[in-house]
């Protein structure tokens, strides 16, 4: 079977400034990558993120040096094909995820079997947040009414303006929300503190209070706190996984982190066996990159899969989300076509 590999670079622009604790940005470049055998195309997305020192341009670089390297390898053999990705593109995450996701789309198509079948994680899955990313508190209003239809809002802390952030929010709303801090609390006291006021405002778990470097100060945090914690950065890649047990209580697994749905496979393993709650997270992704990490939902805890509902100009239609509930069809592999 010859396979012949192709890529377009999209920019996708958020419906707001999408600002964190180390970041804002209002578009981001993704790279779509596409390998068909003749028959049927597979597509993958590679969303490059700096904080793990990835970009486009490497992406770019890789396909454009390395194509006849992709087309040789297997569709069948996820492990080897893995292994192989891992050594091509040591340094690009995101093209890993990508043309792992890519290959597995055509794997699928080939077998006319959507990847949730394949994988046995089912069609049932929890109900996912909506971001709310960090902006001037007059902007918040504005947020929270874009975000009427979703039950969970997911808030970025970890900033000097925390309690104004969640005071503003209360006199809107009380739903349900879940936060992550990005790093963004230095010290064991100023987490404590702050998990302990945030168990008291109708928060679900808090992610990654610290830096991802203080694994020994998070640990102290894992029999005192009140609300689970759940890693994100320091849940990178399977090999991450052993040492976060008894350290956090859950992990949040993205696929341009770990590489792929390959890998997403091995960390959902993992955390069972060292019984760690599951969350499935993203970048700002199109509706390629969402649908298929959608395609392991059923295996979550927890969901935060917006990126493309945060996004104004979507290229790929797929998963659909009604108010944070991700409907997933029958179409063979992650179901996505060009908008
Ligand atoms: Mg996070």
């Amino acid at each position: 079977m010859t396979l012949s590999l192709s890529w377009e670079v999209q920019r996708i622009t958020t419906k707001f400034e999408f600002k964190i604790a180390r970041s804002a940005e209002s578009y981001y470049d993704v790279v779509i990558v596409k390998i068909s055998d003749g028959e049927h195309t597979g597509y993958g997305e590679a969303a490059p993120n700096k904080r793990y020192h990835d970009s486009k341009d490497l992406v770019l670089r890789y396909l454009e040096n390395m194509t006849a390297h992709i087309t040789a390898l297997s569709v069948e053999d996820s492990q080897v094909r893995q292994a192989a990705l891992e050594a091509l593109f040591p340094d690009s995450y995101a093209l890993q995820a990508g043309l792992d996701m890519a290959f597995w789309d055509l794997y699928g198509k080939q077998l006319g079997k959507p990847l949730h079948d394949i994988f046995g994680a089912g069609t049932d899955l929890p109900v996912s947040s909506y971001t709310i990313g960090i902006s001037e508190l007059d902007m918040i209003p504005v947020k929270l009414e874009e975000a009427t239809p979703y039950p969970i809002l997911k808030i970025k802390l970890g900033t000097p303006n925390d309690q104004a952030i969640m005071d503003t929010i209360r006199k809107h709303t009380n739903k349900v929300i879940r936060v992550d801090a990005n790093e963004g609390w230095k010290t064991v006291d100023e987490a404590k503190r702050h998990i302990e006021w945030l168990a008291g405002e109708n928060v679900e778990f808090i992610e990654q209070p610290m830096p991802a470097d203080q694994l020994d100060d998070i640990a102290k945090l894992h029999d005192w706190s009140p609300l689970p914690v759940v890693a994100d950065e320091n849940s990178v890649r399977p090999e991450d996984v052993p040492a976060l047990a008894g350290v956090y209580h859950g992990i949040n697994i993205k696929l341009m982190k770990c590489g792929g749905l390959t890998n997403a496979r091995k960390m959902v393993a993992l955390a069972q066996k060292y019984g760690m709650d599951l969350m499935m997270g993203c970048m700002v992704e199109s509706s390629v990159g969402i649908s298929a990490a959608a395609q392991l939902g059923g295996f979550m805890r927890w969901l935060d899969l917006d990126g493309n509902v945060l996004i104004a100009n979507d290229p790929y239609v797929g998963v659909g989300n009604e108010a944070g509930k991700l409907i997933l069809g029958n179409e063979p592999g992650i179901g996505v076509r060009p908008r």
